[in-house]
């Protein structure tokens, strides 16, 4: 198949840059563009403090809340809630079926069973969450597919359906032929594909701006346009030192989670955990009519395709397609600088993607662009655990799939801040630092290099090329170096 060609329109389409993505823009301007809350001044006293107002700060909160409503907690947000991830993401909220045949290769059967099952559970609990609380974040259950778009990807999903059926759970992803694909959506380059039922759409900003109306309403203490410089242990007690426009803060909290997501790189206990990469997304205006007759695609399904460089669409409840492709860049030394949200060539990816999986809406033309970073680990699964210490505790690592894991994230954090032994608190996904990317000089070099070879490899695999010899080995150096990253063969 030929390279899909942009339109015009597609090409003077710019990145949305530190500007608000469109979601946010809109969840603010439903807000009535409220202000920001006030930046910290002085010193404040916590029983938690929580660095960060994405999901997984604004869950721990919601959840030590709800255990406990006295509680003195403080969250720190260095812009507002949600400008980060969690307002600009790809609204897919997805259990981990898809990633069974992982989690059972890393920690057995029953272990990896107990991570999908509690993932699932966040996938319905964050629906009952939004009708509970009446956040009208679009939220919509619809399913996830996986889908094949060349030959070369066709059964890309087998380890996990093999998974899924052997430890008797077949129904959470399964197998689907071309013909069942095509009933759900209509694409040229569709092929065979698996289902998984627990998965939902979401408005990400909405749930981010929901989340921080609840928190706030809750009793916490929201302080935005403050960012935490560094922390300090005294005593029973840690201090964390802010900087706003108004100066420099404080909090002294007898428990601290770093809720900071990709740039818990840049901190020195996690510097070897994570790589930054970025992710970037493309929308059309609303064509619900056009979806409808041309795509055949009514049932509300989020679709990914195989690529290790993933693309990943929906329809949103206005009737647009918001299409994502993986294939960004890395940053150097865990540092997020502007070209995770201006990046024109990576930005770019995302259109080339959507022209080449959707030629029937050539006539449709794209309206926004915009990028962010994720946090890559070793095995692309979150870790949750406690510094040294006892009083810190971190969670990061989603690898760009964090809007459900950040739910359970929260429940984990809020009850690790609280010292409550509970069976979440023992799932294999929570425990120490993992520590396993090569330091820099080498790491950035070395993702440069790798994101290369991928792209350069499944663009061809695209168009039925296979790739050579040396470009198997090199994108699969980091399978052979112990990493979960990258094609397996
Ligand atoms: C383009 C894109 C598409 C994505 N699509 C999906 C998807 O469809 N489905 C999915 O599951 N996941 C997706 N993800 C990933 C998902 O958005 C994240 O995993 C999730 O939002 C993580 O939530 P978080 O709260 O941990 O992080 P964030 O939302 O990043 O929140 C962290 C917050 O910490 C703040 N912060 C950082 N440092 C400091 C500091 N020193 N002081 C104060 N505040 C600080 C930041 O400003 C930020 O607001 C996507 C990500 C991107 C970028």
């Amino acid at each position: 198949m030929k390279p899909p060609v942009l339109t015009d329109g597609d090409l003077a389409l710019r990145p949305a840059g530190t500007a608000p993505g469109p979601w946010l823009r809109e969840a603010l301007a439903d807000e009535g563009d409220p202000p920001a809350h006030l930046p910290l001044t002085g010193g404040t006293d916590a029983d938690v403090a929580i660095v960060g107002g994405g999901y997984t700060g604004l869950w721990t909160a919601y959840r030590l809340l709800e255990s406990d409503p006295e509680l003195r907690v403080v969250l720190v947000e260095m812009d507002v809630c949600g400008s980060g991830p969690s307002g600009r993401n790809g609204g897919f909220v997805n259990a981990w079926w898809d990633e069974l045949g992982l989690l059972r290769e890393l920690f057995g059967g029953d272990r990896a069973l107990a991570c999908a099952r509690e993932v699932a559970s966040s996938v319905a609990e964050i629906g009952a969450w939004c009708e509970r609380y009446a956040i009208d974040a679009h939220y919509r259950r619809g399913g996830m597919l996986t889908v094949s778009t060349t030959p070369l990807h066709d059964g890309a999903w087998r380890g996990s359906t093999r998974a899924a059926r052997e430890l008797e759970v077949p129904d959470s992803y399964r197998e689907m032929d071309a013909g069942e694909v095509a009933q759900r959506c209509r694409s040229p380059v569709f092929r065979s594909g698996a289902l998984m039922a627990d998965a939902a759409t979401i408005h990400p900003a909405r749930l981010a701006r929901g989340l921080r109306a609840v928190c706030a309403a809750r009793g916490a203490l929201i302080h935005e346009r403050t960012r935490v410089r560094s922390l300090r242990r005294e005593g029973s007690a840690v201090r964390l030192l802010t900087e706003s426009e108004n100066g420099a803060g404080e909090v002294r909290a007898g428990q601290v989670v770093l809720a900071t997501n990709a740039w818990s790189a840049g901190w020195r206990p996690f510097r070897r955990s994570l790589v930054t990469w970025s992710s970037w997304m493309v929308r059309t205006d609303p064509i619900p009519d056009l979806i409808e007759e041309r795509l055949g695609w009514t049932g509300g399904e989020s679709i990914i395709d195989a690529r290790f460089t993933v693309h990943y669409f929906h329809v949103t409840a206005d009737g647009r397609i918001a299409f994502g492709a993986g294939g960004g860049r890395p940053g150097y030394g865990g540092r997020i600088g502007r070209s995770f949200v201006d990046d024109l060539a990576a930005g770019r990816r995302a259109a080339v993607g959507f022209r080449r999986i959707f030629p029937q809406l050539a006539d449709v033309p794209l309206t926004d662009m915009w990028g962010g970073p994720i946090d890559v680990s070793a095995d692309h699964l979150p870790r949750f655990g406690t510094l040294p210490g006892g009083r810190v505790h971190f969670g990061f690592g989603y690898s760009g799939n964090g809007v459900a894991p950040s739910h359970l994230g929260g429940r984990i954090l809020a009850a690790l801040a609280l010292g409550s032994d509970e069976p979440i608190t023992r799932l294999p996904i929570v425990g120490a630092v993992p520590h396993r990317f090569p330091p820099e000089p080498l790491r950035y070099p070395g993702a440069r290099v790798l994101r290369e070879a991928l792209v350069r490899r499944e663009d061809g695999e695209e168009e039925g090329r296979r790739a050579g010899w040396a470009l198997r080995q090199l994108t699969r150096l980091p399978r052979r170096l112990g990493f979960h990253l990258g094609p397996e063969s």
